[in-house]
């Protein structure tokens, strides 16, 4: 054995370099290990970043809410020493509507009144005052193109509902580099191009991962933050290890292309989760957006292995399009579509893990469901937390911890993250949350 840490992070994605720079600045001596060459270059690099504060569950909304607080101050989160760029975070209101899918957003208005989140009704006049080329006619519900009922319009009125605390950071992978740094400073250190390959323990406690390279890391605690390697690395320290809720691993395809008529006549910026057709825009650079699918009656789920998927977008990845060219019929619908096509690491639940297990010592932070990078930087909070009290004795199984969240003055309970836990019944079981 070469080196010993307090605690080994598996993954240096936004989650792990998140939980390194938190554990680190509560005193933890820290390692971080990534088989890649640098930080976020996983799942992380690929994601739309979009922060929005409306969820199914109380809880997912408080924690969004307080994580779009960090992100608004994302230079003041990090408190670097250096000069060096930090990500930078750009404001925008979420645009969505009242729906069947989405229960009509009974319950993600009442958790924002109840957490003080702001939202505001709008008339259908003042959206297309704002988009006038768009068509505001009600098409839902969301289905794919081959489908009877695509195209249909119903005499309903879009009900449009407008969040407007929330944004998009629109270069992941220098978050989570920028998370590194912060690490750093407080003595976290990070090794890339090693994978752990093994968790060893001792007197039934974790003591050592074992690195590709065949190193042994002398540590208390290991906490698994590999995202779709999730399983595995469960399996490495448990492999007979049980729990309810599983995770799976599904490709998820973000066009890029250019939308003139995205843009707001006044210039504001807004993101769209149109509940209506079932897909989400954001701009990108220029008059460029990113579109992707919030799922539709006849899409197909597509799994994937996280060790050897494609990389090309799919047949599929259009469908979202000819939706939202329902909405903008002006959008240009391209011949070749380019975009990206990366790995959800999706609970039963739509809802992440983030939880002590059998194993004393070590622990998870997996099953973001693709919705948990606007949650990061508090993930590394809670995660701190949870670990910190387990390893004084709790059993946050039997008696699940309480974590206030700092900025907003909410608390959740941890619980609500378990492993054990029933899959939750209020989730939209979508990356909606
Ligand atoms: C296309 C796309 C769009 C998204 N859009 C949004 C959005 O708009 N808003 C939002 O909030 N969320 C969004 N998400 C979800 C969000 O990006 C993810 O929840 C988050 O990035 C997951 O981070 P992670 O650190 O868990 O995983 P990753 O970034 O994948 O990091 C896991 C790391 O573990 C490493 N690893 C694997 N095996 C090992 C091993 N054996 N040893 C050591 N390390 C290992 C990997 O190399 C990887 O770097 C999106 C995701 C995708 C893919």
């Amino acid at each position: 054995m070469t080196e010993r840490f307090d605690a080994v992070v598996i993954g240096a994605g936004i989650i792990g370099t998140s939980i390194a720079f938190s554990m680190s600045k509560a005193g933890w001596r820290v390692l971080v290990v990534d088989p890649l060459a640098g930080s976020g270059q996983g799942a992380t690099s690929s994601s739309v970043a979009m922060v929005r504060t409306q969820y199914s569950t109380l809880e997912g909304s408080a924690l969004a809410w307080e994580g779009f607080h960090c992100w608004q101050d994302w230079s003041g989160f990090l408190d670097l020493e250096s000069d060096e760029p930090v990500a930078p975070f750009h404001p925008a209101g979420v645009l969505t509507f009242k729906t069947a899918n989405n229960g009509f957003l009974e319950h993600q208005l009442g958790f924002s009144r109840q957490l003080g989140i702001p939202f505001e009704f709008w008339s259908v006049a003042r959206l297309q005052s704002l988009f006038p080329s768009w068509d505001l006619s009600s098409f839902g519900p969301p289905v794919i193109s081959d489908d009877a009922d695509f195209g249909a319009r119903s005499d309903a009125e879009l009900e449009t509902v407008f969040f407007p605390k929330g944004g998009y950071c629109p270069d992941p992978q220098l978050a989570a580099h920028n998370l590194q740094r912060a690490a750093e400073q407080h003595g976290a250190r990070f090794r890339f191009g090693e994978a752990v390959t093994g968790i060893d323990k001792k007197d039934g406690h974790v003591s050592a991962v074992t690195l590709s390279g065949g190193e042994q890391i002398s540590c208390r605690v290991a906490v698994n933050a590999a995202g779709p390697h999730g399983q595995n690395i469960n399996a490495l320290a448990d492999p007979d290890g049980k729990q309810r809720i599983r995770t799976r691993v599904v490709r998820h395809e973000v066009a890029h292309l250019r939308c003139a008529d995205a843009a707001t006549s006044d210039a504001s910026r807004i993101m769209l989760y149109d509940t209506d057709i079932g897909g989400y825009i954001r701009t990108d650079t220029g008059d460029s957006i990113l579109a992707g699918s919030l799922g539709a009656r006849g899409e197909v789920e597509l799994a994937a292995d996280p060790d050897d998927f494609d990389r090309n977008l799919s047949p599929q990845s259009i469908e979202p399009l000819y939706r939202l060219a329902q909405r903008i019929p002006t959008l240009g619908i391209p011949n070749t579509l380019s975009g990206v096509a990366d790995l959800w690491d999706v609970s039963d639940d739509w809802i992440p893990i983030y939880d002590c297990t059998d194993v004393a010592g070590f622990y998870m932070a997996i099953g973001t469901s693709g919705n948990q990078f606007k949650t990061a930087p508090v993930v590394g909070e809670l995660m701190t937390a949870l670990i910190s009290a387990c390893e004084q004795g709790t059993d946050h199984d039997q008696d699940p911890i309480s974590f206030r969240l700092q900025r907003t003055g909410h608390e959740i309970n941890l619980g609500f993250f378990s492993r054990n836990r029933e899959p939750n019944p209020a989730s939209s079981l979508s990356v909606l949350g």
